[in-house]
């Protein structure tokens, strides 16, 4: 089975090298390596070099687009937004939100170009993480609860060339519909890049089916050409509430179910961030580390590395012991 943990913060070839011999002793066998807008401007040659490295090693080498036009997870900020500020989403009220129109013609374009950038690192799978539009009260309290995105006019024109209609401005199903398609058209758009340069492509979505998110449909997701594997990451810090085994089992038997529909494989996340050091934190770790393994999924990984210990915003109380239950918990651990 594949085992692995997400990496980042470290750009200095020296020190990611002793970091990757230290995961291939506690048993993992594949990393991701985020690559950010930052990455991307201002250090392309030397993530080469970091991919390079992780293959040298036998990793199976993933690379994501971490943060980039805030419309995938992760803690990195966009220049992207900054500096086409006419291309984020728009609210119905007409105020701009902070993530980029997937109907943008310009941040498709420049995603184009992270594609291409990210596959020239040569790494085995691209991860293309939690896509999705945003909802508008993570970022304003004081707008309307029926506002919604996005209705920029990229997105009227779409939808007027689709519906042969005006874009309503009350969200209907016929809306909610048409932002999952061109979540997925534009993912489609994406993931073909890498297929044709022989990378593959991972989905990940949060366990919650929520189309305001972007893609309630998950088969329509697996049913893409494109995609190879179906990952979800069920956080049970964030979503689980009381009922933390039946969240993590619904997950393993989601992304098993489609790839065994679909001839996909499967991957399941660990929770390895804003932990508490209770002694729930690390039996939790566990049960969904073997659950992963136990349910039959392809590849099983943390968000991230050493339990997020360099990352203060979301780093777990006692990263460390987060860490190290994880590789203990991994089937065939060394250790
Ligand atoms: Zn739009």
């Amino acid at each position: 089975m594949e085992q692995g943990a997400s990496y980042f913060g470290v750009r200095d070839l020296r020190h990611v090298e002793a970091d990757l011999d230290r995961f291939a002793d506690e048993g993992l066998n594949a990393i991701l390596h985020t690559y950010s807008e930052r990455d991307q401007k201002f250090y392309e040659g030397t993530m080469a070099d970091i991919v390079a490295a992780s293959n040298d090693r036998g990793f199976t080498t993933y690379v994501n687009p971490w943060g980039v036009g805030k419309v995938f997870g992760g803690e990195a900020l966009s220049q992207f937004l900054g500096k086409n500020p006419g291309e984020r989403q728009q609210l119905t009220t007409g105020s701009r939100e902070h993530a980029a129109c997937f109907n943008s013609p310009t941040f498709r374009e420049f995603m184009r170009e992270w594609t291409r950038s990210a596959v020239e690192l040569d790494p085995d799978m691209l991860f293309w993480d939690e896509p999705h539009w945003i909802l508008p009260d993570w970022f304003d309290d004081d707008e309307p609860d029926d506002a919604w995105v996005c209705r920029c006019e990229h997105c009227k024109r779409r939808y007027r060339e689709r519906h042969d209609a005006p874009m309503p401005v009350t969200e209907d199903e016929t809306v909610r519909r048409f932002r999952e398609d061109s979540l997925l058209e534009f993912l489609n758009e994406q993931m073909a890049i890498a297929h044709d340069h022989g990378v593959e492509n991972a989905v990940c979505l949060v366990p919650e089916s929520d189309a305001d998110h972007g893609i309630a449909n998950w088969e329509r997701l697996a049913e893409d050409e494109y995609i190879d594997l179906i990952s979800t990451d069920p956080y049970w810090g964030l979503f689980a509430g009381d009922d933390v085994d039946g969240f993590v089992r619904e997950a393993v038997e989601r992304v098993t179910d489609l790839a065994s529909a679909y001839d996909l494989r499967s991957q399941i996340w660990v929770q390895g961030f804003g932990l508490s050091d209770e002694p729930s934190t690390y039996e939790n770790i566990r049960k969904v580390t073997r659950e992963a393994a136990e349910g039959g999924v392809d590849s099983t990984f943390m968000w991230g590395y050493d339990g997020c210990r360099s990352i203060s915003s979301i780093a777990s109380e006692n990263p460390d012991r987060v860490w190290e239950t994880y590789v203990d918990a991994l089937p065939g651990a060394s250790y």
